[in-house]
């Protein structure tokens, strides 16, 4: 029996109009709202951590009464659905209300521990912020959230996470790649899970607005519920510290992405979560080839504002929208330039450290930046996918180094003959430096490898999955769910999901562009 704390909806004001119509919400900060029901759900896949960390069993998740809260056909007591009212930067644009247009929360679970968790399905049908849309949400969108989720926290990065993936029973109308060509696609929907779904745009949209009220109500209702640490600040300091806070979660979570190559792709300020968390995998990719340029997302291939080497640049930019929203409850400019300004000394020592990590050092030294950037643009230039490389420099030995353990890592025999003498001369740099370094080679090995992982979710290897689980063939998922458990371990029999992005996928939809609509 799950027990149940609804604090978001029992603590700030809700919207008193029940209705599921489309339309502005003033001075609330939800509106009740219930999944609409769907054909026949099939439940796809489930996350067993998330299963231990809500304490339900199998038994629990694969039961009717589950299998239907789990697809917007039923509920379980204690849930009370509701959507959320925030609004939210789009490309550097006030897109004005957003909201829950396909998420709905079903309510906070609190386990035995205390830990909270809020269950929100998403593609559970319209709510009166859907705007144009359904409300609903493809198998391919659904597959790739609900496997990033989980393969992110294993590899020990701050994320949303997800309970399940249900198969609707529906179809849903999409025109993938904008060309006036829309397809019936299979309709799913993933239970997300989080200790809050609290975006920045949720503070932004009354500041904007100029509804103080509700915006310090939300704000002590954040600081109370999800950060605790703040309790014994005096009022008058909580702000400035709660926002330093942010800038600093932020500023780690960042960093993290850049260590594995993760691009989020569409970081509006909608999309970003007041926890620090990775929220709303959308047209997300993996780094293949190293290239700072790269951006998954269709929508942002001419501005490249979200792709891969600008995303430090664009979170501090979102936590200044942020910072500016704050502002009007405590107008000191101070407090808000030393938090940005954390921002940046907490990424910069992050990211020294991550570098550090990423190469075997024990210790940083300021003078191996000149041979950090030249490594990173012969892997720009010579096509070197950034996860094989970094696995593989891992056996270097500093005595007798050697290129062709790196050689596995080039996408183009050409290109890998064209800068091979760049690469042998930064090799003996780099060996050199180890060496200096003078840490046990097989420590460094070692520390190498719990840093620098051996699988991540490919693009092409997540779009195997959709296109079996399209087919009816939902297998590569739980085999994928299995091996991102553990993305640092060497696996044997499963090196086939370390592989470089093959050739074909180098253009096919899913694998290296992706689109919004989903
Ligand atoms: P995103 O950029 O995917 O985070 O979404 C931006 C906004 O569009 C959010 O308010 C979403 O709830 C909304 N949205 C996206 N897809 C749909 C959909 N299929 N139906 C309704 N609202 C949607
Ligand atoms: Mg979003």
């Amino acid at each position: 029996m799950l027990t149940f704390d609804n604090r978001f909806l029992q603590e700030l004001p809700g919207d008193p109009d029940t209705s599921n119509q489309l339309r502005q919400v003033f001075n609330a900060c939800w509106s009740r709202v219930m999944p609409t029901p769907v054909a026949a759900p099939t439940l796809l896949a489930y996350s067993e951590e998330m299963l231990h960390a809500l304490e339900l069993s199998e038994a629990d998740i694969q039961s009717a009464d589950w299998v239907n809260a789990l697809s917007g056909n039923g509920i379980i007591p204690g849930m009370q659905p509701y959507a959320m009212c925030y609004g939210g930067h789009q490309f550097g644009n006030w897109a004005g209300q957003l909201g829950d247009g396909r998420a709905i929360s079903l309510g906070e679970v609190i386990n035995s521990k205390g830990d909270r968790w809020e269950l929100q399905l998403k593609g559970a049908g319209v709510t009166p912020y859907s705007r144009m849309a359904d409300g609903r949400a493809v198998l391919r969108s659904s597959v790739r959230e609900f496997l990033c989720s989980e393969a992110m926290h294993h590899l020990g990065i701050p994320t949303t996470r997800a309970l399940s993936l249900v198969q609707t029973g529906d179809v849903v109308i999409r025109d993938m790649f904008y060309n006036g060509n829309p397809q019936a696609e299979k309709g799913a929907i993933v239970c997300r899970v989080s200790p809050s779904f609290i975006r920045f745009g949720n503070f932004e949209i009354f500041a904007m607005r100029e509804d103080k009220a509700t915006l310090q109500t939300l704000v002590d209702f954040t600081i109370n519920r999800d950060f605790p640490e703040l309790a014994a600040y005096p009022q008058e300091e909580r702000l400035a510290e709660w926002f330093a806070i942010v800038c600093v979660r932020t500023a780690r979570l960042i960093a993290q992405w850049m260590r594995v190559g993760f691009v989020h792709g569409v970081m509006n300020t909608d999309n970003m979560s007041i926890l620090g968390l990775t929220i709303d995998y959308g047209p997300y990719g993996w780094v293949d080839n190293f290239d700072p340029g790269w951006t998954p997302n269709t929508t942002d291939a001419a501005g490249r504002r979200y792709c891969f080497g600008r995303q430090p640049d664009i979170a501090r930019w979102n936590l200044e929208r942020l910072a500016q929203a704050l502002y009007s409850l405590q107008p000191e400019r101070e407090i808000f330039d030393e938090g940005l300004m954390l921002y940046d000394q907490t990424y910069n020592k992050e990211w020294g450290a991550i570098l550090a990590a990423k190469f075997g050092f024990a210790l940083w030294r300021d003078d191996y930046e000149p041979m950090i950037n030249e490594v990173f643009d012969l892997m720009y230039h010579a096509e070197i996918d950034m996860t094989e490389f970094f696995r593989k420099l891992a056996l270097v030995d500093a005595t007798q180094p050697d290129l062709t353990v790196l050689e596995s890592a080039a996408y183009s025999p050409a290109l890998w003959d064209t800068f091979k003498p760049r690469f042998t001369a930064w090799l003996n740099q780099y060996a050199h430096a180890i060496h200096a370094d003078d840490r046990d080679p097989a420590e460094r090995r070692q520390a190498m490898n719990s840093v620098n992982p051996r699988y991540v979710l490919r693009n092409y290897l997540a779009q195997q999955a959709i296109d079996l689980a399209d087919q009816g063939d939902s297998s590569m998922i739980d085999e994928l769910l299995d091996v991102l458990r553990k993305p640092y371990d060497e696996q044997p029999g499963k090196e086939g999901f370390a592989a470089l992005r093959p050739d074909w996928a180098r253009h096919k939809a899913g694998c290296s562009m992706l689109s919004c609509s989903s």
